[in-house]
């Protein structure tokens, strides 16, 4: 299950930020996961619960902040929403645009403690 593995490195990341703080005890943290990112959230939030277990996350909360796949179309100037399973043309125009702006995010935005 490639969540845990994940939520592992979170943990792991986590504690390194609260530790350089002075911190010893993390009640949440905040990450953002990217539509396109291949993580699933649900299963994350449960890897999350297992990895957590005997460090300084064991009461911490995850807080997950989605981040939709938007591509860029030059033609249009706009933004759109490629969707899932992600399909890379522009409903304004009618034209392809492979430029990924946002949506692979997979990263610690947040470390409360
Ligand atoms: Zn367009």
């Amino acid at each position: 299950m490639h969540e845990l593995s994940i939520a592992s490195a979170i943990v792991e990341q986590a504690e390194e930020i609260a530790r350089a703080d002075g911190a010893d005890r993390v009640s949440a943290v905040t990450v953002r996961v990217g539509e396109l990112s291949g993580v699933v959230p649900d299963a994350l939030d449960f890897a999350f619960e297992v990895a957590r277990d005997g460090t300084a996350l064991a009461n911490a909360r995850l807080v997950v902040e989605p981040v939709p796949a938007l591509a860029w179309c030059d033609g249009c100037a706009e933004e759109f929403a490629v969707g899932i399973p992600p399909f890379f043309w522009c409903p304004h125009c009618d034209r392809p645009s492979q430029e990924l702006r946002s949506g692979r995010e997979l990263e610690i935005t947040g470390v409360d403690t």
